[in-house]
C-alpha cells in the first residue's frame, strides 16, 4: 500500500510515510472487510459511513503537516484510522464524531493500540471544541459547502486546516491557512469525493 498507493503517486513526507507503515489499517474495518483492508479505496464501516482510501488519507496528512508538537483537532473520527495516524504524529489530538457506535468502537480499537494522547468527544464538529481551542492543526473527514467559521475562530495563528470542501460530486480537498496577523487563506487540492458533514442543524 505505502509504496504502490502512496509513494508511487507522489507522497513524499517521511514521517507521513512512517505512520502509514505502522498503524495497522486492518484493525480498523470491519471483520468481513480485513481481506480489502489495504485495498485502493475507501470501504464501509457501518452508519452508511467509510474508512477513506489510504491515498487521501495520507495526501490529508501530507498537506496538514502534522508536527510532534502539534495539537490537533479532527472532525468525524469514523473507524479511528486516521485519529491513530495523527496520534503517532502529534502531541495531543482531540476527535469528535457524531454517531455513538463509530466513536466507542474507534475508541475501544485505540485503547487495544495502547495510545494515549486522544481524548474522544461525542457531537457536531463543526462547532468545534471550545474548551480545547486554539488548534495548531484542524481535519475534517467530512464535506461542508462551506469552511465553518467556529473552526476558523479555533484555529491558531500559523495554523493550517484540511477539509473537502464543496457538495455531491463537486468536492475539492482545500487547505485553509492562517497567517500571523490572522489573515485566512483558502487552497482548493484535488478533487475527491467524502460523505457530508451533518451539522445539528443539517448539511453544513
Ligand atoms: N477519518 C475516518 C476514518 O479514518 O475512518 C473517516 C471518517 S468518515 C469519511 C466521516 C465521518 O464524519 C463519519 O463517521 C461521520 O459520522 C462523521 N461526521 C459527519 N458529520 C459530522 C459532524 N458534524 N461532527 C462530527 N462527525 C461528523
Amino acid at each position: 500500500m505505502v509504496k504502490s498507493q502512496l509513494e508511487n503517486r507522489g507522497i513524499s513526507d517521511r514521517r507521513v510515510l512512517k505512520a502509514m507503515l505502522e498503524v495497522p489499517r486492518h484493525l480498523f474495518v470491519p471483520a468481513s472487510l480485513v481481506g480489502e483492508a489495504y485495498a485502493d479505496r475507501p470501504l464501509p464501516i457501518g452508519e452508511e459511513q467509510t474508512i477513506s482510501q489510504p491515498y487521501i488519507v495520507a495526501l490529508s496528512l501530507e498537506h496538514l503537516d502534522v508536527s510532534p508538537e502539534s495539537r490537533v483537532f479532527e472532525v468525524g473520527t469514523g473507524s479511528g484510522y486516521q485519529t491513530a495516524l495523527l496520534a503517532y504524529l502529534a502531541k495531543d489530538v482531540y476527535t469528535i464524531e457524531r454517531i455513538e457506535g463509530l466513536l466507542e468502537l474507534a475508541k475501544g480499537r485505540l485503547h487495544a493500540l495502547g495510545i494515549q494522547n486522544v481524548r474522544f468527544c461525542l457531537g457536531d464538529g463543526s462547532k468545534g471544541w471550545e474548551d480545547a481551542a486554539p488548534f495548531d492543526r484542524i481535519v475534517l473527514s467530512a464535506c461542508s459547502k462551506e469552511v465553518p467559521k467556529a473552526l476558523i475562530g479555533q484555529l491558531a495563528p500559523l495554523g493550517r486546516m484540511v477539509l473537502p470542501l464543496g457538495q455531491g460530486r463537486s468536492q475539492w480537498l482545500t487547505l485553509v491557512t492562517k497567517g500571523a496577523t490572522g489573515k485566512v487563506y483558502v487552497k482548493p487540492t484535488v478533487p475527491c469525493v467524502f460523505v457530508p458533514l451533518i451539522a445539528d442543524e443539517g448539511d453544513s
